[in-house]
C-alpha cells in the first residue's frame, strides 16, 4: 500500500509582507514545536507572496525549521521579455518545493486557460518544483455538469504529455467554496477527489494514482479539516483564509 504523506498547504494569496512573513513563520513553527508537530506525518507548506520568499528562505535555513515553502505563481517561459514574471529557475534558486499552478484567481482575474497551465505545470516540472495544480469547477459548471466533469476535464488537460513519474500534487477547489465560508460536504469532496484519482490512473497510471496527493480547499478550517482527513481520496488541504491565522493554521496541520 502506498502510503501518501499529508499536506497541509497556506496560500496566503497577497497578503503579509517580508517582515510579516518572518515574524508568521516563527510563530507558526514555534506553535508547531510546542505540539510536537511530527512533521513526517503531516507537511506543512507556506505559499507566500514572490517578494517574501527570500527571507523565508533565510529563515527556514537559520532556524532549521522543517515548515516548507513554495510560489503562488510561476512563468511558463525559463527567462525573457516576460515584464513582470517569475520564472520555474528562480523559484528553483529560492529553494522552492512547489508552487501553485492554476489558482482559480489566476484563472478568473488573469484569464489562464488550460493550454497555459498545462505549459506551466510542465515548467515547473523542469525545474524540479513540484506543481499543486489547482482544478475547481464555478456554482454554474456544478449545476450544468455535476460535480466532477470540469475539474477532471481542467486536470486531463493540465497533465497533457506529462510522464508518469512525475511528482505532482492536485488541489480540488471548488470555486464556490473558495472564501465563501461555504465548503464543500467531507461527501462532495471525497466524490470528486475520486474522480480525479480515477483520472489520474488513466492519464498517468495506476502508480502515479496511487501515489499522487489530492488536497481539498474552500472554507477549510480547523473546525472542518477532521472531517476531510478522514475521506480515502483525500490527502490534504490547500488553505486561504485561515492560513493567515497561526493558531488556526496550525490546528488545521494538525487535524484533530
Ligand atoms: C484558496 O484560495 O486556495 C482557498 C482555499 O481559500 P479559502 O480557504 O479562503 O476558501
Amino acid at each position: 500500500v502506498t502510503v501518501r504523506t499529508p499536506l497541509l498547504a497556506g496560500n496566503w494569496k497577497m497578503n503579509l509582507d517580508h517582515l510579516q512573513a518572518i515574524a508568521f513563520v516563527q510563530k507558526l513553527a514555534w506553535t508547531l514545536k510546542d505540539a510536537h508537530h511530527d512533521y513526517t506525518q503531516a507537511e506543512v507548506a507556506v505559499f507566500p507572496p514572490f517578494t517574501d520568499l527570500r527571507s523565508v528562505q533565510n529563515l527556514i535555513a537559520a532556524d532549521k525549521l522543517d515548515i516548507v515553502y513554495g510560489g503562488q505563481d510561476l512563468s511558463a517561459h525559463d527567462s525573457g521579455a516576460y515584464t513582470g514574471e517569475i520564472s520555474g529557475a528562480f523559484l528553483a534558486k529560492l529553494e522552492c518545493t512547489y508552487v501553485i499552478v492554476g489558482h482559480s484567481e489566476r484563472r478568473q482575474y488573469h484569464g489562464e486557460n488550460d493550454e497555459l497551465l498545462n505549459a506551466k505545470v510542465k515548467a515547473a516540472l523542469k525545474h524540479n518544483v513540484v506543481p499543486v495544480l489547482c482544478v475547481g469547477e464555478t456554482a454554474e459548471d456544478l449545476e450544468e455538469f455535476g460535480p466532477s466533469a470540469v475539474p477532471v476535464a481542467q486536470m486531463r488537460a493540465a497533465l497533457a504529455g506529462v510522464s508518469a513519474d512525475a511528482n505532482i500534487v492536485i488541489a480540488y477547489e471548488p470555486v464556490w467554496a473558495i472564501g465563501s465560508g461555504l465548503a464543500a460536504t467531507e461527501e462532495q469532496a471525497e466524490q470528486v477527489c475520486a474522480a480525479l484519482r480515477v483520472a489520474l490512473a488513466e492519464e498517468l497510471g495506476t502508480d502515479a494514482a496511487e501515489r499522487t496527493r489530492i488536497l481539498y480547499g474552500g472554507s477549510v478550517k480547523s473546525t472542518n479539516i477532521a472531517g476531510f482527513m478522514r475521506q480515502t481520496n483525500i490527502d490534504g488541504a490547500l488553505v486561504g483564509g485561515a492560513s493567515l491565522d497561526v493558531a488556526e493554521f496550525s490546528s488545521i496541520a494538525r487535524f484533530q
